[in-house]
């Protein structure tokens, strides 16, 4: 086919809802050529930056991504921030569609006093910390405390809490970064308690998560204060799964001699952390009823409200997706609007040449391979509008544009050469690998002098 045939398609994000969309549309439309945006050098977003450091086995699906990068019309453009050094108009002149895959990287709040406190601190912040994510490594993590107080129980808050229990030397040999691991080694951590504000049977977390914790080496895991595991009619399976887990984790109480503890409490809410020198030194909690039935069944204060001591707070209570300048955007919903994938405005009016998919199209919600359903369903109304996206009038090279303006991209031959370099260094010191987490670093990595 001649190049000036080709379809020529943008995916902005190098997530696994990126790489599944451009998976689908190379194997779909094999006349297509697509370019894979990515702010940073690096691609795999969530699976190099939000799958824990001990999770290897799920951080293997990447290898399906490498493959997806080497077909035929796939160009990797690491580096380049749309926003900064591209606008979104100038991705719709230079593409006859642009799909947006940008994930949900912000942090939900907690909106209680005392949240900014020292010792207190988002999910997403100290997941990416520990991930050695450019954005977080160089921030500020005190672990200094005997029991830390996880908010949430969501798959997210289990790794937070499996992280903080995990033997240090275990973690020293998978890619968690040397600053996590230092403060890790250093900390005083023995208790996790885990706070969810509704009970056992609308825990968000998968019940293998669960049972990975209780199977660590010297980790005891209780089901603290009074809940009933009781089995309601119309429950979904998965938390079948967990209740009947709970309740024999609640009857065997603790096996052994732990040296770790990973304490659930149900029914709770944090309502301020108490701080005492500008650092964190008690949550205040109230006790929650359940009020109303089935899938809408919410928590409700009962006026009865306690402290726990506790130096080290993490909010794990979901994340956010953020708003794209250029893009329409659903404040309340934190999402891109669209109808199954076709970007619309506000009004629900169809964009032409936008598609979104994964968590910035539907909100952080389901596993890794949840995305390849959702990009699916995208490309597949991409496919369906292929005679339209063909119509479109293109005005420039984007590749061009980046030239003329000295963006030093990095495409995925060159991210060869950083994943060489970090699975070099990992070998030499016993680890699965060692990244790199400054873009600079990245960069003399992508581009060695010859
Ligand atoms: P999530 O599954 O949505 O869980 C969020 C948790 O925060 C829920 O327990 C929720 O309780 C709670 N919460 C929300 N607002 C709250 C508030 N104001 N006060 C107290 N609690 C509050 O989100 P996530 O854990 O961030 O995970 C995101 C997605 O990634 C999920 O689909 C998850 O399964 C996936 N993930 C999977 C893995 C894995 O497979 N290993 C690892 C990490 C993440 P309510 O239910 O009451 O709202």
């Amino acid at each position: 086919m001649a190049e000036a045939d080709r379809l020529k398609i943008a995916v902005v994000g190098s997530g696994p809802a990126g790489f599944y969309a451009a998976d689908a549309l190379l194997r779909g439309a094999p006349s297509c050529a697509v370019d894979m945006f990515e702010r940073l050098p690096v691609p795999f977003g969530l699976v190099r930056y939000g799958v824990a450091p001990d999770h290897q086995g799920i951080k293997r699906v990447q290898v399906a991504f490498e493959r997806t990068a080497a077909l035929p019309g796939f160009r990797f453009f690491g580096n380049v921030e749309v926003g900064r050094d591209l606008s979104v108009d100038e991705l719709l002149h230079g593409y006859h569609a642009v799909l947006f895959a940008t994930g949900a990287a912000l942090d939900r709040r907690l909106d209680i006093p005392g949240e900014d406190l020292q010792g207190s601190y988002a999910a997403t912040s100290f997941v990416g910390w520990y991930n050695g994510h450019p954005d977080f490594i160089a921030q500020t993590f005190s672990l200094a405390a005997e029991r830390a107080v996880v908010v949430g129980m969501g798959n997210v808050a289990l790794d937070v809490a499996r992280v903080l229990l995990r033997d240090r030397d275990d973690l020293a040999k998978t890619d968690i970064s040397d600053v996590a691991l230092a403060a890790l080694r250093e900390s005083p951590v023995r208790e996790v308690v885990l706070l969810g504000r509704r009970g056992p049977a609308q825990a968000a977390f998968d019940q293998g998560e669960l049972e990975a914790i209780a199977d660590l080496p010297g980790v005891g895991v209780e089901v603290d204060g009074d809940v009933s595991f009781a089995d309601e009619a119309d429950l979904p399976a998965a938390a079948r799964k967990n209740l009947a887990y709970l309740a024999r984790l609640k009857l065997q109480g603790n096996v052994g001699q732990p040296t770790r503890r990973l304490k659930l409490r149900f029914l709770a809410s944090p309502v301020e952390l108490m701080g005492a020198a500008g650092r964190v030194r008690a949550l205040k909690i109230e006790d929650n009823r359940l009020v109303g039935a089935g899938p809408h069944i919410r928590a409700e204060p009962t006026g009865k409200v306690w402290e726990l001591q506790t130096g080290l707070v993490i909010r794990s209570v979901g994340y956010r997706g953020a708003a794209i300048a250029g893009m329409p955007f659903e404040a309340k919903r934190n999402v891109i609007p669209s109808s199954a994938g076709r970007v619309t405005d506000l009004a629900g009016q169809p964009q032409p040449g936008l598609y979104t998919a994964g968590w910035i199209k539907r909100g952080p919600s389901g596993l890794i391979g949840t995305n390849k359903a959702d990009s699916k369903e995208t490309v597949d109304l991409m496919l369906r509008d292929l005679d339209a996206l063909r119509g479109r009038v293109l005005t420039h090279d984007v590749a061009d544009l980046l030239t003329a303006r000295g963006v030093r991209v990095v495409g995925f031959a060159d991210y060869r050469n950083i994943d060489a370099v970090e699975r070099a260094r990992g070998q030499a010191r016993g680890k699965v690998r060692d990244k790199l987490t400054a873009v600079p670093d990245m960069l003399a990595a992508a581009f060695p002098k010859a």
